[in-house]
């Protein structure tokens, strides 16, 4: 099986399958539930184990699971196997039913609640997600699961999730009404371009912070970075393109079309892009791509950086969450051919701009993490604030609302290239804005915030729930109109006045955007310490609440868990900092400094100068004193964060704290790494790993 399209899709339980698996009337029932949302009739369930249990025994399974996505945003899984001995005979006997396929029961004190499971209660349940394609790996049989409490309360990222789903396909509808259209399903596509790093195995192995951590602690900037781009789009290493071959045939086998893969903008950067699908699928398929790329990295002599931000001074990777409302295939984004007449198209822009605005907050934290950090703000990546990019078209069409004037439909143009034999193409009248935290592209919003290692379950959750918001609010008011599309026109014009400051279509790295979003009143959230606590703001806890996303109960113990998720990952971080330079880099810079005081004595006895000898030895020994000072200082805090009862104060003091002394003890240690001779620095540095 060497041509993809042989092999495309054969680890997956998909609808070519269960059309020739299934009896016809359990097919049709499954197929009610996977396109319809209808739920699922469990009389069937026994029919459609037997048929899933066939079918990956005979793709080589042995065992099954359970997959599901705690609040850690991993995914967690409990292996159970197929077999089982028979009674009284003792013989091997095939056993899966209905319900082992339906629930299982793995033990959830394990698993971060936020308070929500007593630990006497530790009982968790997981319940499988038929929408999501049930696949093999490693001889078993994975089932997409939701996880929640034994009191029902959800424990994970996909039942929010799949709420949100709920909740926007039904105010999507509502409003679609209003256009004569009654589509199925309004489905959320997404398309998940995920960045990475590919690092040499040799060099991981000799540096305690990417072992333990994910990316470096330490490490001055290499002498050339990325100023040259000759890294993008440039020649694919041999090892790497090993890789990629590897990668694209477990990612095709599970039926994940992998599209492109290109060298990112970073030495050893990465991303790959699959073609979009419905959210719930496109959030377990990325789930499944950061899996497969760590497997795919470490048969081929490498290691795969998930971490945001895994150097200094270099490009962080992100998540870019590409965005588009679907009816039954429609895509409601597509402004079509003639934008300004296209009230639909503009209703829904209207829809995400107001959400987005609204909720700026819930967006922020959607994707916020101690990683994430200490990427947004850097170089070549949206800073924390957020914003959103139209273009000049659609802010201009939008304004025509407000004064009633009439624009141009705008004209897509020829592409000059200038060159006969290069094929005429039109390019979409608009240019792409690459700072914008918010872009509209074409046809759909790119949200370049999520970091490269976390979910999208939750941005999308948060995404479709603000503008189920917006539809809603719409629908109110044109279910209520004598007039619809005259209301139709006040709505675009309202949500143009009231919520315009969102739009920004200037360059969002700037220093000057900063303040100008500031006196926009523009929410500028910089750290996840400030920006989780607006995660409980009343107005969040109504939206969450009303869309029947999360009750109040499952918001506390979700902030609870990020809270602790923040300050537990900047623990880490710092006592392996205190870890390295204690025990490697000190010893270094102090054996270095006794080597040049050696040689001053030696060359003070023949008469030699020593100048640079005291020089160098003066600047490393003040390096050794700061990088002494900061660790004990650093061990000291993380000692006294440990026994800190209340969260936020511990989450503050590590955003106040904590991270500055950790940025001093590096700046102490990177300074020192300049000067110690290649031979004597404890591990590989950035030029080593990176060039
Ligand atoms: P671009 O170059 O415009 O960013 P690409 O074709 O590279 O576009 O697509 C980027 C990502 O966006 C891909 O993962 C793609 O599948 C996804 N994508 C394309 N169209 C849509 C859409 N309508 N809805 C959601 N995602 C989409
Ligand atoms: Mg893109």
């Amino acid at each position: 099986m060497n041509k993809i399209t042989e092999y495309f899709g054969t680890m997956v339980f998909n609808d070519t399958v269960r059309k020739k698996m299934l009896p016809p009337e359990a097919y049709a029932s499954l197929q009610e539930t996977i396109e319809n949302g209808r739920s699922l009739d469990i009389s069937l369930a026994n029919v459609i184990a037997a048929a899933m249990k066939e079918w990956a025994i005979e793709k080589g399974a042995t065992h099954y699971t359970h997959w599901f996505q705690p609040m850690t945003g991993i995914t967690a899984e409990k292996h159970d196997s197929f077999f089982s001995l028979e009674k009284g005979t003792g013989r091997i006997i095939v056993d899966f039913s209905g319900k082992d396929l339906i629930t299982s029961e793995p033990d959830a004190s394990s698993f971060p609640s936020g308070g929500l499971r007593a630990t006497f209660e530790a009982r968790g349940c997981t319940a499988w997600d038929p929408t999501s394609d049930a696949f093999v790996k490693n001889d078993t049989l994975y089932i997409p699961s939701a996880f929640c409490s034994y009191g029902g309360e959800c424990l994970d990222r996909k039942t929010p999730l799949l709420r949100s789903m709920q909740a926007l396909d039904l105010q999507a509808k509502r409003l679609l009404k209003h256009f004569g259209l009654s589509p199925h399903r309004v489905i959320p596509m997404v398309g998940g371009e995920q960045e990475y790093f590919l690092v040499d195995e040799d060099v991981y192995h000799l540096r305690e912070d990417l072992k333990i951590t994910g990316k470096t602690l330490f490490g001055a900037p290499a002498p050339k970075g990325q100023e040259l781009d000759d890294h993008y789009f440039g020649v694919i290493p041999f090892k790497v393109k090993n890789f990629m071959t590897t990668l694209d045939r477990e990612l095709w086998m599970r039926g994940i079309p992998a599209k492109t893969e290109h060298n990112e903008a970073a030495p050893c950067q990465y991303e790959l892009a699959p073609i979009f699908t419905d959210c719930n699928r496109a959030t377990d398929q990325n789930q499944l791509t950061m899996d497969i790329m760590k497997k795919a990295a470490k048969e081929n002599g490498l290691r795969c950086l998930l971490a945001e931000k895994p150097f200094n001074s270099v490009n962080g990777s992100g998540k870019h969450n590409n965005w588009s409302l679907s009816a039954d295939g429609k895509n409601l984004l597509d402004p079509g051919k003639d934008m300004a007449s296209n009230k639909l198209f503009l209703l829904m822009v209207c829809a995400v701009m107001k959400g987005v605005d609204n909720y700026q907050d819930l967006i922020r934290i959607s994707v916020a993490t101690a990683g994430n950090d200490l990427r947004l703000g850097g170089y070549e990546a949206p800073p924390a604030i957020i914003s959103m990019f139209l273009g000049n078209r659609i802010t201009e069409t939008l304004k025509s609302f407000v004064n009633g004037s009439s624009v141009a439909a705008g004209e897509s143009q020829q592409l000059p290239l200038g060159v006969n034999v290069l094929p005429q193409f039109a390019n979409d009248g608009e240019d792409r804005n690459r700072t914008s935290p918010f872009a509209f592209t074409g046809n759909k919003f790119e949200f370049r915030m999520p970091g490269s290692s976390m979910s999208i379950a939750m941005c999308n959750t948060v995404i479709n729930t603000v503008v189920a918001e917006s539809l809603c609010e719409f629908a109110d008011i044109l279910d209520k109109a004598d007039n619809v599309d005259a209301s139709i026109n006040s709505i675009i014009a309202n949500v143009y006045t009231s919520h315009k400051r969102i739009i920004f279509n200037g360059n969002n790295y700037s220093k000057a955007w900063v303040e100008e979003a500031q006196r926009r009143g523009l929410l500028n959230l910089s750290n996840t310490a400030m920006a989780l606590p607006h995660y409980l703001d009343s107005k969040n806890i109504a939206l969450l609440g009303k869309h029947g996303i999360l009750n109040e109960k499952e918001m506390f113990s979700r902030y609870d868990v990020m809270l602790d998720e923040y300050c537990k990952t900047i623990n880490v971080d710092g006592a392996t900092m205190v870890h390295m330079a204690r025990r490697q880099i000190l010893p270094a810079v102090l054996a270095y400094v006794n080597e040049l005081c050696n040689s001053v004595s030696n060359k003070e006895a023949r008469l030699l100068s020593t100048s640079v000898e005291l020089s160098i030895s003066t600047v490393l020994n003040d390096c050794a004193t700061s990088i002494f000072e900061e660790s004990e200082a650093l061990s000291a805090m993380l000692e006294s964060a440990s026994v800190m009862t209340n969260k936020e104060e511990r989450a503050e003091l590590f955003a106040e704290n904590v991270i500055p002394c950790m940025n001093r003890l590096r700046e102490a240690a990177d300074k020192a790494e300049c000067y110690v001779p290649k031979a004597m620095w404890p591990f590989p540095t950035y030029t080593e790993i990176l060039l």
